[in-house]
């Protein structure tokens, strides 16, 4: 695990930055695909968890959600409009827009459900940062901000590089990926304001450029 801010880290994975896991404090943000949960369990060791919280439940993060959760014994903290498609995941390939790359996404990577112990809301506190509602990636998307030092986590709202072809640069998610692109960039354009000092993924490599997030998001057309 790299550190990145006080009690904030990025799991290592392969291609860097491609599908990201973070911790703050004891909190596990993302859980990647189903394929992930020993790159997770081995950086980890030694690390207590309390708790494992989503940005959103789509199938490159809530992969290894269930074998997170039942190896650490941690209760599972979903947004309140994603906790349906954490519990059933068939739901997330029913709200997926249809298209085949979204299919495959789903086909491959997708995680088993787990019970959602906690459903979050905007204002909720998870390890000293609170809860932004950013609907749109999915219904239930939620990020991540502490104020103290400027640090966001964003999930999906924006990508820092390209999904398909690992490219750096930031982007609006995929709208064959996006049930809801309209929504999504409200919902991007509500965290430019807050300036942040540095930016975390789902994909992309961590930013620390404060002008370049606002400018882009300034940028996106209403
Ligand atoms: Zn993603």
């Amino acid at each position: 695990m790299k550190q990145l801010a006080d009690g904030v880290w990025q799991l290592a994975g392969f291609p860097p930055n491609g599908i990201n896991v973070y911790v703050i404090d004891d909190v596990l943000i993302d859980a990647a695909t189903r394929h992930a949960s020993r790159r997770i369990a081995r950086q980890l060791k030694g690390h207590k968890l309390s708790a494992h919280a989503l940005t959103h439940a789509h199938p490159d993060h809530q992969g290894a959600s269930r074998a997170v959760c039942e190896r650490y014994g941690v209760p599972f903290w979903v947004g309140e409009h994603d906790a349906d498609a954490a519990e059933d995941p068939s739901l997330i390939g029913q709200r997926q827009p249809d298209s085949p790359i979204a299919r495959f996404f789903v086909k491959t990577m997708t995680g088993p459900g787990h019970r959602v112990d906690r459903k979050l809301h905007e204002g909720d506190e998870v390890a000293g940062f609170s809860v932004i509602d950013v609907p749109g990636h999915s219904a239930g998307h939620v990020a991540y901000w502490r104020a103290s030092d400027g640090v966001l986590i964003l999930g999906d709202v924006l990508n820092n590089m390209d999904v398909l072809t690992a490219i750096p640069g930031l982007t609006e998610p995929k709208p064959y990926l996006t049930p809801d692109p309209a929504e999504n960039r409200r919902s991007a354009k509500k965290l430019g304001p807050l300036e942040p000092k540095l930016v975390l993924f789902g994909h992309g490599a961590p930013l620390r450029d404060t002008k370049k997030f606002v400018d882009f998001v300034d940028n996106l057309p209403d």
